[in-house]
């Protein structure tokens, strides 16, 4: 039988394969499904939020769902996670007390969309507090400076010097990945994955796109998000290609226009001209004519 260790380290391998084949947010089959150890299944979840897969002794992941306000639960770079109902001693809070007290790592499951997990590890329980019902967690450096990649810190933790500054680092890194996927995920999901100016509707080619930027104040929220693929996102970036706010139409840069080269520039760039894009019917969901309005003027500035 594999040692919870083992268990452990195959489960953070696992899902470092995992992230670095299919980005950093998983699917809840996938992860329900696991891998195998020993001849044997191990899952990452369950339906319960603190979960110990049968060859563990403490529990292996904690998990959110995508309802709960992760924002409220952030303060002073340490994620507050609730108590398994009110009983401080049932043996999901007393598995949870003892990985804080062993300094277990865990993996800690953010819901950022029905059915979609970002997976952090190694987070490590840093606080109890049994009046309040709760947990304190950090993450570790490991997976989110590395993008998601690969493991590379230890798993005790003990190699990093300045452990908790670099946790508090880790978690507001995490935080930011957090509201990242969470804005693309919901962009995504409200264009029904496919790119509003082509229509080209593979996931891994497709991005969320801030109408007004980040470094400017876009807020990450869906009106002020496009779901554009990979090429339509770099063209809108580089002010090679513009929205006109009211007619919702696409607007090529003028000398790109009178480009002369192959097929990508033809039809992926010049017969775009004037197409009218595909936003979602529900109000509440299309681009804000503001933040059109706002990135309009800067792609007319740019062009000409
Ligand atoms: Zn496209």
């Amino acid at each position: 039988m594999p040692t919870d260790a083992e268990v452990r380290a195959a489960a953070f391998l696992w899902l470092g394969q995992q992230v670095g084949r299919h980005g950093d947010v998983l699917g809840w089959k996938a992860l329900l499904r696991g891998f195998e150890l020993g001849g044997e299944r191990v899952p990452l979840l369950s339906q319960q939020g603190i979960f110990k897969p049968r060859l563990c002794e403490l529990p292996l992941s904690i998990r959110t769902s995508v309802r709960s306000p992760y924002d409220d639960t952030l303060v002073d770079d340490r994620l507050a996670y609730a108590y398994m109902g009110r009983d401080p001693d049932h043996w999901q809070n007393a598995g949870l007390r003892r990985a804080w007290l062993e300094r277990v790592p865990l993996v800690y499951f953010f819901g950022v969309a029905p059915g979609r997990y970002m997976p952090v590890w190694p987070a490590y329980i840093v606080d109890d507090e049994p009046d309040e019902l709760r947990f304190w967690v950090q993450a570790e450096v490991g997976t989110l400076a590395l993008g998601g990649a690969q493991v590379t810190a230890s798993l005790q933790g003990e190699d990093l010097v300045e452990e908790s500054f670099t946790r508090q680092y880790a978690t507001r890194l995490m935080r930011q990945r957090l509201h990242q996927r969470g804005f693309s995920e919901r962009v995504l999901e409200a264009y029904r994955v496919r790119c509003c100016i082509c229509r080209l509707g593979h996931r891994e080619l497709l991005d969320a796109a801030h109408i007004v930027p980040d470094a400017d104040g876009g807020a990450p929220v869906v009106p002020n998000g496009l779901a554009l693929c990979k090429i339509h996102h770099a063209s809108f970036d580089a002010g090679v290609l513009g929205i006109e706010p009211e007619r919702l139409r696409v607007r090529i840069r003028p000398d790109v226009l009178e480009e002369i080269d192959g097929p990508m520039l033809r039809h992926g760039l010049q017969e775009l001209e004037g197409e009218r894009i595909w936003v979602p019917r529900a109000a509440g969901k299309r681009p804000d004519p503001e933040c059109l309005e706002k990135r309009w003027q800067s792609f007319r500035a740019r062009a000409s």
